[in-house]
């Protein structure tokens, strides 16, 4: 059985996919969409030897070999153009995600969905899917073991798309009146803002403490650049309040 936040990842790949999934680790995603018969192929990916190796063990040991080919190699490297439709990449950070994607942009020629679950930096995630001319089309958010984390869905965008993904990241004016800037919707997520979901209050409660704590750091320090970083945080801590006293 998978875990609830991989479940959901697989709920989210389109049934008959060619899948690739970068940064595998043992191989269960790919594994369990195989053995449900929800894909026709899939490719896991894996940079470091001892994921790679429990990969291949994984995928040998469920008999899968054929639909399944473990790959040793860096992000995007280990596909070629064309070869699958579907990228899913799961459990690392968003900077790392972007910087994979960036760095193997000319693989995603035929990929019409890439499924994407940040640990942190999800922004990250968001600015380069806009800034390539993905769309953002869902986003889900769930907690597991104490630990809440954000799935991202997007489909290869037309010079079309691009207005709605414009409008998607507009100013927004809440009904309280409060403005939520573009930077704030990459940073919390136009769908998730909208949708305002429990879990999604959680997490932010718990970033705002967070934000607190580095504040409250930067404050100790008598340096003039720790001042103004400090005064940046804490004017980011009052806009993330006041947006979610609004949607509460
Ligand atoms: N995707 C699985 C999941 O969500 O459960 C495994 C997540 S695991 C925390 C992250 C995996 O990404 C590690 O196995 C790591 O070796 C792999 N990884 C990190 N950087 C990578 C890269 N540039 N290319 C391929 N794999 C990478």
């Amino acid at each position: 059985k998978l875990s609830k936040r991989l479940q959901m990842i697989a709920d989210r790949v389109p049934v008959g996919s060619k899948v690739a999934d970068i940064g595998s680790d043992h191989a269960l995603l790919p594994t369990f969409l195989a053995q449900q018969g929800m894909i026709v192929f899939a490719v896991a990916g894996e940079v470091n030897p001892g994921p790679f190796e429990a990969a291949t063990r994984q995928v040998l040991e469920s008999g899968l070999s054929k639909k399944i080919s473990v790959r040793s190699g860096d992000g995007l490297a280990v596909i070629e153009p064309g070869e699958v439709n579907v990228i899913t990449i799961a459990g690392m950070g968003g900077s790392l995600m972007a910087s994979i994607l960036e760095a193997g942009k000319q693989k995603l020629e035929g990929v019409t969905h890439l499924i994407l679950q940040p640990n942190v930096g999800e922004d990250q995630v968001r600015k380069w899917l806009l800034a390539e001319g993905w769309n953002l089309v869902a986003e889900a958010i769930l907690e597991e073991d104490g630990k809440i984390y954000e799935i991202l869905t997007a489909t290869a965008g037309s010079a079309q798309d691009k207005n709605s993904q414009e409008a998607l990241y507009a100013e927004r004016t809440l009904s309280g009146g409060i403005v939520v800037s573009k930077e704030r919707l990459l940073q919390m997520g136009p769908y998730l803002l909208e949708e305002a979901p429990e879990v999604w209050f959680s997490k932010w409660d718990s970033e705002l403490k967070k934000l607190a704590m580095i504040e409250g750091q930067l404050k100790l320090s008598t340096a003039e650049a720790s001042a103004v970083k400090a005064e940046q945080i804490a004017q980011e801590i009052k806009d993330i309040k006041e947006v979610l006293a609004c949607l509460q």
